[in-house]
């Protein structure tokens, strides 16, 4: 039967097979895992290079590249010496390319089985990955699902991308290799995770999610963030990729604060501040968002708080591990639910740096 779409992820937690990804696993309990995917020229070996360095830096666990060209596949074997996570070729079209990155040393392959062509073709680039024991992950789009099912089902549905998805899988089950990650991407929210409800009852495959297309940072992270959330929510998914208009760091980002918000992943500094209100009397609105850069780097799995005032201030303050509760031209400053000291405004910020600074030295 179809997923509730009610039923938290421990209860329901959808237990895939493991599979290995060069020195990563998913699957089968394992942390999801964050994507993302490199938008420089994947021929350009050192910018690839310096681009996936800093996705990791960032927190990204498996990049992807686009591999559209013989150059870019030759390209993966210097990118594969200058980095640490594992990387999956996207391969459309040309299985020749497939076989390439798997020869320069890709963890991993992206295909769709359906734009590959003939049978031959798809059983080729199946037997070097064989070989080598590289996954292969089988994506299905909602802009590119076959005529066949587009007909029967009357258009683009979750039903049609689903029958897709297990189609390709079985077409390379068939072929005796089942080290196979899935994927099912639509740009439209609610087909998405419908979609991801039924193929969870009906696959063990590792599910890769991400809602595809989502648009610019702004619409596009909201987007993946509910999309993503209702999923992953259920249960449902190994590893993730917000997809944004934009620099790929913005995707691990977000990323990231998916998988805290859902207490998926541990570690960092969570930043809670108020909304501000008429009771506000400090500059608290770029205080917040000051603390917040500052705090980015800072590797303590704390709650900091930036409260507006001593009305909710101190009392929110208290469930934070360190705060900051404004007054006029002032700030209170709380630890531990405790008013530490009254500090001026304009060295708020520095204080608290420093206090986290002190916190970090102590750990
Ligand atoms: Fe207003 Fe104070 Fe609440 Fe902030 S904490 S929203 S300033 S009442």
């Amino acid at each position: 039967s179809a997923g509730s779409g009610r039923v938290p992820r421990e209860v329901r937690k959808v237990k895939t097979k493991t599979v290995k990804i060069g020195n990563r696993v998913i699957g089968g309990g394992n942390p999801v895992l964050i994507q993302s995917m490199t938008n420089t020229k994947t021929e350009d070996a050192a910018a690839t290079a310096a681009q996936i360095q800093a996705l990791t830096a960032a927190g990204c666990d498996i990049v992807r590249c686009a591999v559209p060209t013989k150059e870019a596949a030759e390209a993966l074997t210097e990118i594969k010496k200058q980095i640490s996570i594992p990387l999956v070729a996207d391969i459309h079209f040309d299985y020749k390319l497939a076989l390439a990155a798997v020869a320069h040393g890709a963890d991993k392959i992206r295909i769709n089985p359906g734009n590959i062509g003939s049978e031959d073709r798809v059983r080729a680039v199946v037997d070097a990955c064989r070989e080598r024991n590289l996954p292969i992950r089988v994506g299905v789009n909602s802009g590119s699902l076959e005529k066949d099912i587009l007909e029967k089902y009357g258009g683009v549905t979750a039903e049609g991308l689903v029958e897709s998805a297990l189609h390709q899988a079985a077409v390379i089950e068939d072929m005796g290799y089942d080290n196979l990650v899935i994927s099912i991407k639509s740009s439209d929210v609610p087909m998405c995770v419908r979609a991801h409800e039924l193929i969870a009852d009906r696959t063990d495959h590792p599910l890769h999610v991400g809602i595809t297309e989502a648009g610019t940072l702004y619409s596009g992270t909201i987007k993946s963030a509910v999309g993503l959330g209702i999923i992953l929510h259920e249960g449902i998914g190994d590893t993730i990729r917000v997809s944004l208009t934009g620099d790929p760091l913005e995707e691990v980002k977000a990323a990231k604060r998916i998988l805290k918000t859902l207490g998926l992943r541990k570690g960092g500094v969570e930043v809670v501040s108020c909304p501000t209100c008429g009771r506000t009397q400090i500059d608290l609105i770029s205080l917040a968002n000051q603390v917040e850069d500052m705090v980015q780097d800072i590797p303590l799995d704390i709650k900091v708080a930036v409260m507006g005032c001593v009305v909710n201030g101190p009392g929110e303050a208290r469930e934070a591990d360190i705060g900051i509760a404004g007054g006029k031209g002032e700030g209170l400053l709380i630890k531990n639910g405790e008013i530490v000291r009254k500090i001026p405004e304009d060295r708020l910020l520095a204080v608290l740096r420093e206090e986290l600074e002190h916190m970090l030295s102590e750990k």
